[in-house]
């Protein structure tokens, strides 16, 4: 039994429990109807009492699931009762009493997975679900639930099963010089799984930048305006802008989404050559290490301050070390710029290098910055389809990076002509590492890690 709603006022609250005692226990606290008698998938309206004390704690709706017809196979009952701390309190003390058992957190999706509901990515796929916040991010993790990316890896790995079953009886004849595996029609397999495998493999980066958003970091000189530009993107006041140079020292992060990609946002201390002091040349120093970490880098300048050549040395400076970085050039405070300072740049714009010009503080070029932003994203091949599958998930990317090693470790062999011992080895241990990803090998210690990240109530 779990809240499975958020807890705190709200317009309802919903009480789930799962398991052969949900209904009997239900129907202890509930007025009307005998809820054993009533088929799955059917609500109904009531009193919840206490059951020792008589008193009545809500009006409420029950939702009944028969299982296998539920979400954890079991007999789920949902109780819709009011949004209020008290009265769930007292609903789940009653509940407690009756035999009910609080569930620990992820415990109902982990039930679905135990009872064959859900696979692991799919299950995993549930905590995405919940987390998504951009139109991309949703629409990955409901293929993911769906069993998109399952029924791709069983397929695969169903035919690996195969060649392993068939190496695996060779190895039965032991002595017998026998060879039931084909071995070209092996290499052949082998060469194409590895290739779907590193293409979900690749995903990987994309899938990284769906849910975890483009980090983006706003690069430049001090009072270039990065915080306000920064404010402007967030159309909210939080990083802190003063008119003194240098006292953005913190790094300040958030997120926009902007065309239903989200943009991590991080903003830096102002890059000088000669930092005043030394908090600030640490502030630096994180910078050049922020940029590093980037996959965008949106270097802000004063076009007042300025010229097309300082900007390009900067930008030549910062990315040193980084040449296949994406930068976009934004140049601020385009209500200050004289027409041959915006002259220059327009001109440098058409020939070299993409510059927006904007201002930050009267919020205007903003549209015409997240174009290019989103130009340079997409240029990059930042942004998907997202039509076929994407890796999202660390523990896919690491299962799938050890299939990719032992597969090559087959071919490897089969090249070599080695025996059928290694070769079945090395298959074993690719079957293994993708059968770790839909959960048809798995460990408790797996399982404990993966559904402690739950929510409770999920
Ligand atoms: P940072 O050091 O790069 O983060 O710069 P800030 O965002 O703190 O801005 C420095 C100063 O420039 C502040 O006084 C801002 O109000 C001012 N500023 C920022 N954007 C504009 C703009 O578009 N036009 C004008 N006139 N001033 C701006």
């Amino acid at each position: 039994m779990a809240l499975s709603t958020p807890p705190g006022a709200g317009a309802l609250a919903v009480v789930r429990l799962s398991g052969p005692d949900a209904i009997r226990i239900t129907q202890a606290l509930f007025s009307k109807k005998n809820l054993a008698a009533q088929p799955g998938h059917t609500v109904h309206y009531g009193t919840l009492r206490d059951p020792e004390s008589h008193v009545v704690l809500d009006e409420v709706v029950v939702a009944l699931y028969r299982g296998p017809r539920s979400y954890t196979r079991e007999d789920v009952v949902e109780i819709s009762g009011h949004g209020s701390d008290f009265i769930v309190r007292q609903i789940m003390a009653a509940l407690l009493r009756q035999g009910a058992r609080l569930a620990e957190a992820g415990e109902f999706t982990k039930r679905a997975f135990l009872s064959g509901a859900l696979d692991l990515a799919q299950a995993e796929a549930v905590a995405d679900l919940i987390a998504a916040d951009s139109a991309l991010s949703h629409q990955v993790a409901l293929n993911q639930l769906r069993g998109g990316f399952s029924d791709e890896l069983r397929g695969l790995r169903a035919r690996l099963v195969q060649f392993a079953a068939l190496l695996e009886l060779e190895l039965d004849f032991g002595e017998e010089d026998v060879e039931f595996a084909d071995r070209t029609g092996l290499g052949r397999l082998l060469a194409e799984v590895q290739g779907v495998v590193a293409g979900l493999l690749r995903s990987f980066e994309l899938g990284n930048v769906i849910k975890n958003g483009i980090t983006t970091v706003i690069a430049g000189r001090p009072n270039a305006g990065k915080s306000t530009l920064l404010n402007a993107l967030l159309r909210e006041e939080r990083a802190i802008v003063s008119a003194t140079p240098g006292t953005t020292r913190d790094f300040i992060e958030d997120e926009v989404t902007i065309d239903s990609l989200r943009f991590r946002f991080v903003d830096t201390a102002g890059l000088r050559d000669n930092p005043a002091d030394e908090v600030e040349a640490i502030g630096v120093r994180r910078t050049r290490e922020r940029i590093g970490q980037a996959a965008l880098l949106l270097y802000v300048f004063d076009l007042t301050e300025l010229t097309p050549a300082d900007v390009q040395a900067d930008i030549a400076e910062l990315t040193a070390t980084l040449p296949s970085l994406p930068v976009l050039a934004v140049g601020n405070k385009l209500d200050l710029a004289t027409p041959a300072q915006l002259a220059a740049f327009r001109e440098w714009d058409s020939k070299r290098q993409e510059v927006a010009l904007i201002s930050a503080g009267q919020r205007r070029g903003l549209e015409e910055l997240q174009a290019a932003l989103l130009g340079q994203v997409r240029g990059a091949g930042l942004a998907g389809t997202g039509t076929s599958t994407i890796v999202t998930n660390v523990r896919h990317a690491r299962a799938l990076e050890v299939a990719v090693q032992h597969l090559g470790a087959v071919r490897e062999g089969l090249g070599l002509g080695r025996g059928t011992e290694l070769l079945a080895a090395d298959l074993r241990h690719a079957l293994a590492a993708l059968g770790e990803i839909t959960g048809e090998v798995s460990s408790d210690d797996l399982l404990t890690s993966i559904f402690t990240q739950f929510c409770i109530g999920k």
